[in-house]
């Protein structure tokens, strides 16, 4: 468990912010290096430091899944009730560019491996509403850097239905008793399709008064009358940010919406998509650690013709597949779902095997996709590998090596794999929804202009067309092809743009009464 943790880096920028400087507390489920099973771990460890960087005083708050190095144990030691049974949480915390990372651990916390959100739902529930009750109290109890938060000009930054609870506490046990009166709350909606949905007794968990119910009860027609966090939380937050323009929208529609749509648009005004940034630390080839060894090597706009190539070879060469400069070698990368579309690309490959062209899939989750990758490694094993595995390293390596990135996502809030294939020369091949539609602009030949392929409807006929011009353009137009590889790589991509417009959010939510 003991995370590749990079410490110390001075923080340079000079604090932008002014007389808007406030207090923030990010808390999310999960926090990267730590802790990710997705895009909200990534978030949740970099957008802090860019606002950070930008003058406010900034806190992450975490659960504790393991024995994490280089955390001090604060000492500090809170009980919080959970459905009538009385729990202890210990306080842990590191300070790390310019960011106070506090983890807050229970036993319930320990045991579970990588899969975090596991157990029965209730067990779930019981970790999140204990989860929320701690780290709303962390600015009273935890001090950081000698002083604690305290809770003026404090906001707090939740995530996802894991968090939502948090809003909701900040007014039923707070604000209504005259606490923590200054205190503002922003919930941000990183995918809309996980909503803590449950049964109505499922309030019962969540030690609210009985008037904050109605908060809670949501009807659908497919699953009826149910319990849902994440509709309490979008009623209660000062504000909610989701993470791109499109998804944004698409939040709005029956489709996209999951059931919420009616609420959100409810509650449109205090809505606003901001696109993801990407931890240009992490991300980055120039400086990219799992590229220092096993042949991969480190590269940058000015050595993209020789640095990549070296890569590719060197991806091949781990892989298994013939070592090739010549074919184009494909890749994807993400959670083994539906959301992400692995039936289309699975439906597409007898088409790619037909061409010359080698594919790579790494990703984890439903156990039927896994296998579907495992069968298609062993159908075509001269063109096609399929790694199951949560791998960080093999993520880097693929990103470096590919050619191309395929993101067939049926939806997509913001999707981070194409930011960061963009930085690596790999160029992008996209359903075009959600977060890719905003971030990879189609290429136009005409114009030179554009970022990699889009199509509109999540078909394999579409994706077929789409990838079949992409690798048109790799085979036969060279300079167009390195045309789009480096405008991608030429994107500032990194958090401080994000960072900027969250913090007009907060400013927002902290003048609101
Ligand atoms: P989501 O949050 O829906 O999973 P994103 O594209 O926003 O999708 O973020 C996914 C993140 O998880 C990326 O950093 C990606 O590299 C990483 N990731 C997904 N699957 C794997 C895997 N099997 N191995 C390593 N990293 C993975």
């Amino acid at each position: 468990d003991d995370a590749d943790v990079n410490i110390g880096e001075d923080v340079k920028s000079p604090p932008l912010a002014g007389p808007n400087v406030m207090n923030v507390i990010l808390v999310a489920a999960e926090c990267a290096p730590w802790s990710k099973t997705g895009g909200l771990g990534d978030v949740a460890g970099a957008l802090p430091k860019a606002l950070a960087k930008r003058g406010h005083r900034v806190m992450v708050v975490a659960p504790c899944y393991g024995n994490y190095a280089v955390l001090q144990d604060t000492g500090v030691r809170k009980r919080y009730m959970v459905n009538g049974q009385d729990m202890e949480v210990h306080y842990f915390q590191v300070y790390i560019d310019g960011v106070d990372f506090v983890f807050i651990e229970n036993h319930m916390f320990h045991n579970l491996g990588s899969n975090i959100y596991g157990g029965n739902r209730t067990d779930i529930l019981r970790r999140m509403v204990l989860f929320c009750k701690a780290a709303i109290e962390v600015p009273w109890h935890v001090p950081c850097g000698g002083h604690c938060y305290g809770d003026g000009n404090l906001v707090f930054i939740a995530n996802d239905w894991h968090t939502a609870l948090l809003p909701v506490y900040l007014k039923a046990y707070y604000h209504e008793h005259g606490l923590m009166q200054y205190a503002r709350s922003v919930l941000v909606v990183h995918n809309i399709a996980h909503q803590g949905r449950g049964p109505v007794d499922d309030f019962s968990y969540v030690d609210l008064p009985p008037n904050y119910l109605d908060l809670f009860r949501m009807y659908d027609p497919v699953g009826g009358e149910h319990f849902n966090i994440f509709a309490a939380g979008i009623k209660t937050a000062y504000r909610i940010v989701t993470v791109s323009h499109g998804y944004a929208w698409e939040l709005k529609t029956t489709e996209g919406g999951h059931g919420l749509h009616g609420i959100i648009q409810e509650n449109d005004w205090k809505l606003k998509g901001i696109v993801n940034g990407i931890d240009k630390k992490e991300w980055n080839p120039k400086l990219d650690i799992h590229l220092t060894s096993d042949g991969y090597t480190n590269y940058s706009l000015e050595t993209l013709n020789t640095g990549k190539p070296q890569c590719k070879a060197a991806l091949q060469k781990e892989l298994g597949l013939p070592v090739r400069a010549d074919v184009p070698l494909i890749g994807f990368i993400g959670r083994l779902d539906n959301q992400k579309g692995v039936d289309l690309i699975c439906e597409a490959v007898p088409w790619m095997v037909g061409q010359d062209i080698q594919l790579v899939m790494l990703g984890t989750g439903q156990p039927e996709l896994e296998q579907m990758l495992r069968e298609m490694e062993n159908q075509y094993h001269e063109k096609v590998r399929g790694w199951v595995g949560f791998s960080v390293k093999m993520a880097h390596r693929i990103t470096a090596g590919a050619d191309v990135l395929l993101m067939p996502s049926k939806f997509e809030p913001c999707g981070l794999n194409q930011l960061y294939a963009m930085c690596y020369g790999t160029i992008p091949v996209v359903h075009a929804v959600g977060g890719l539609k905003d971030t990879v602009q189609p290429f136009d030949p005409y114009n030179e202009s554009g970022l990699g392929w889009t199509f509109d409807r999540a078909d394999s006929g579409q994706l077929i067309h789409a990838l079949g011009n992409c690798l048109l353009t790799y085979r036969e137009y060279k300079s167009s092809w390195v045309g789009i590889q480096k405008r991608g790589m030429m994107q500032d991509l990194s958090w401080d743009n994000a960072a900027c417009q969250y913090e007009e959010v907060l400013v927002a939510a902290k003048h609101q009464w």
